[in-house]
Formats: structure tokens, C-alpha cells, sequence
């Protein structure tokens, strides 16, 4: 099965830790690799492929139209690119140079991540508004709409979300005070499905692009990403992401993505160029997420549930060690088991322990967001039953 990695004398790891791109996302479904490897057999226009995938993801989260990106981080690349040059191809020509431009993208201080990044590396400049102070406890809210409403401006070029479940303020609140000034919200909900329902959720709260991520819940392709959104703003994505080596004699760009784009020639490459999308990749997201919808989420749920529980009880018979099982959906979707350590009366360190599973052959990940509180979780998402044997039989070897 591994043998791959084993030629290339790399451990594979045993993920305790849930859907973590720099451990491998997720296993990617049986059916969208068969899918990539049809799609590898035949030639197709790029255009064609993305134009069926716009469809196809409209019909999924009842947007006007969608994209297969490279990873949702790519998705925001281009959502800002999209936000900042809309239809015009001299502006689309020059990104990330926004000198004269309005590229300013508004959000909320408390929904800066590491992930902005993507937006910033179209052009745009960050303006975040709001404060910290609900976490000093003083009643105060995260931001108020007229904090909002006070960043935008000649110079906004869009207003970005982080969608969470602990996000404030609600989506709504946002949107509107957007939308009272014509300007577009871009909704980064890269880890928000499953629940399926969350597809549509954003579109509905008024969000005029989405991104999530291929590779995570849906369980795609590592690489891809989906964005959907407004038509027109599609239309932007596409023209400054396909592939535009083209003679303009004989572009015949397919209508339901580029109709209404103005006359003017074909633009050139834009700034999402480097952003790729294969053909395979492509195929196999879109069979990925048909199975995702068709997907039996409440005995996936209880399939997690099972897991986490049997984890939790089997660590919690170690000296020292409690566990509790967490009802899932705040920073992750399924239930995940969180294991305290009382380190007086424990071999190791929390630390030195998730430090030990990591180093073994294969490498085994728990979750290590909190181990200086001596803390650590296992996320039953990733793992086989077999799988999660392995992970208490290590952990219990490290602490007998
Ligand atoms: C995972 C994640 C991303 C990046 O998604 P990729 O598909 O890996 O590019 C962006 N934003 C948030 C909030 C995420 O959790």
C-alpha cells in the first residue's frame, strides 16, 4: 500500500489530528481517484471542464455560478483578484500592482488568520476594523456595523469573513452594511463542510463569493478548492486563473462562463495563472463531491462518535490521564476526544509525549495546540479503527 513512500524512505503518519494539510488533508475517496485516472486518458478545454464544474457547484450551494480552484487558499487568491479587477483587463494585466486602484479588502480584526495572506498576495491591502475586547471580558462586541461601515470607502475593493462557528458578527450583519455600499463579501469557510448544509448557508446569508476547501470534509483532492459566487465575479476568476495564451481569432470562451465579460480582446495572464487546476484534479473533486452529498452523515457522525468514545475510554484507564469526548463543529467537525494529563503523575511530559508518537515510525499525530497546558486531543476523523488501536497502544506504551 505504501510502498511509495517507503522507496522514499518517508514514515507515514497515523493522523489522531483530523483533516491537517501538512500531514495530507484527507484520504481522498476511492471513486475520485478512478475519476482522475479516466481523466487522465483524453484531452479537453480547460474552459469547457470549468464551465460544467460552475454548474455543477451552482446547483450545490445556489450560487449563480462556482470554480474549481487550487485549495480554498487559492480560492481567496482569486476572489480578491476577482474583487479588486472585476471585468477590466488592463487592471486583470497588472495585479498584484494596485497603484490607482481600489484594492483595500475590510474585515474584521478578529478574522485575520495566517490565510489572508492569499488575499494579500492578489494585491490587496488588509484594512482591519474592530477590537479584542469580548476576550477581556467587557460585554463589548467584536465589531459594530459602524466600524464597518466607517472602513469602506473610494478605496474598498471588498469585505472579508472568516466563517466559524464562533465568528462574529453574524454573516448577516455584515452583508448588509457591504451591500448598502455595492461592495462584495468574500467568505473564506474553508473547513465548514461537513455539515452540507453550510454549501448553501453563506450564499444564503448574502456572501457574493465563498471559498472552501476540496481537500478537507469533501475528501477531493488535496490541491482543490471551490469557489462560488456571483456570475460576474466568477467570470473575473476565470479569466485571471484559465490559461490565456490565446489567439484572439479564435477564442471561443464558453458563454456560461465568460457571456457577459465586455468586448475587448483576450485578456492576458493574470495573477491566479500559477493557481493551476489539472483536468484530473478537476474530475476528481467534482465526483468527490457528489459522493459527499450522497454521504450518510448521522452514521458518519455515530461512525466518529464510536471511535472517539472507545479512544477516550481507553486512555482514561491510564494513571493520570482524564479524557472528555467534545460535541464536534467548533474547530472541528466531528467530535473529538480531549485528553488532560496531570504530568505529577505521568513518565512524560505532554509535550515530551506527542513529541515521542511524532518521531516514531510511522509518525503518530495528535492533536498539539495545547500541550503546554499539558493537554493534547484525538481527532477521530482520519482514523481506521485498526488506526485508533495503534494510537492508544503507542500512547499507552509512552505512559505505563
Ligand atoms: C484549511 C483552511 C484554508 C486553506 O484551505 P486549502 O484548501 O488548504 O487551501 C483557508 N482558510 C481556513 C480557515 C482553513 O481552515
Amino acid at each position: 500500500m505504501t510502498d511509495v513512500y517507503e522507496s522514499l524512505g518517508v514514515s507515514t503518519v497515523v493522523n489522531a489530528a483530523g483533516t491537517k494539510t501538512r500531514i495530507g488533508g484527507s484520504l481522498i475517496r476511492e471513486e475520485a481517484l478512478e475519476a482522475m485516472r479516466e481523466a487522465a486518458t483524453a484531452f479537453v478545454l480547460l474552459s469547457d471542464l470549468q464551465a460544467a464544474a460552475s454548474e455543477r457547484i451552482a446547483a450545490v450551494t445556489g450560487a449563480e455560478a462556482g470554480y474549481v480552484t487550487n485549495g480554498a487558499a487559492g480560492a481567496l487568491v482569486l476572489a480578491a483578484a476577482a474583487a479588486i479587477a472585476r471585468d477590466d483587463r488592463s487592471v486583470m494585466a497588472r495585479l498584484p500592482d494596485t497603484e490607482g486602484v481600489a484594492d483595500e479588502i475590510v474585515m474584521p480584526r478578529t478574522h485575520r488568520t495566517g490565510y489572508d495572506h492569499a488575499l494579500r498576495t492578489a494585491g490587496a491591502t488588509i484594512v482591519d476594523v474592530g477590537t479584542n475586547d469580548p476576550h477581556i471580558g467587557t460585554g463589548a462586541a467584536e465589531v459594530e456595523p459602524w466600524e464597518l461601515e466607517a472602513a469602506i470607502g473610494e478605496e474598498t475593493a471588498a469585505v472579508a469573513y472568516v466563517a466559524k462557528t464562533y465568528a462574529e458578527p453574524p454573516l448577516t450583519v455584515v452583508t448588509d452594511v457591504a451591500h448598502d455600499h455595492d461592495v462584495p463579501v468574500i467568505v473564506d469557510a474553508a473547513a465548514e463542510v461537513p455539515p452540507v448544509e453550510n454549501f448553501h448557508r453563506f450564499v444564503e446569508a448574502g456572501a457574493d463569493l465563498v471559498a472552501f476547501s476540496g481537500g478537507k470534509g469533501v475528501r477531493g483532492p488535496q490541491t482543490t478548492g471551490i469557489l462560488a459566487g456571483r456570475r460576474d465575479l466568477i467570470r473575473s476568476v476565470a479569466a485571471q486563473n484559465l490559461d490565456m495564451h490565446v489567439s484572439a481569432d479564435v477564442w471561443d470562451p464558453p458563454a456560461s462562463l465568460f457571456g457577459d465579460l465586455p468586448a475587448g480582446g483576450v485578456p492576458r495572464q493574470g495573477v491566479g495563472r500559477p493557481l493551476k487546476v489539472g483536468k484530473e484534479e478537476l474530475v476528481g473533486l467534482l465526483r468527490a463531491l457528489e459522493l459527499f452529498l450522497e454521504e450518510d452523515r448521522e452514521l458518519k457522525r455515530a461512525e466518529w462518535r464510536g471511535r472517539a468514545e472507545r479512544v477516550a475510554d481507553g486512555l482514561s484507564a491510564i494513571d493520570g490521564v482524564t479524557t472528555r469526548v467534545t460535541a464536534g463543529q467548533k474547530t472541528s467537525v466531528a467530535p473529538e476526544v480531549v485528553v488532560d494529563l496531570d504530568e505529577s503523575r505521568t513518565p512524560l511530559t505532554c509535550v515530551e509525549l506527542v513529541r515521542a508518537l511524532r518521531a516514531e515510525d510511522p509518525r503518530v499525530f495528535v492533536g498539539g495546540d495545547d500541550t503546554a497546558d499539558g493537554r493534547f486531543t484525538v481527532n477521530p476523523m482520519c482514523l481506521t479503527d485498526e488506526e485508533a488501536g495503534h494510537v492508544l497502544d503507542r500512547i499507552g506504551a509512552h505512559l505505563a
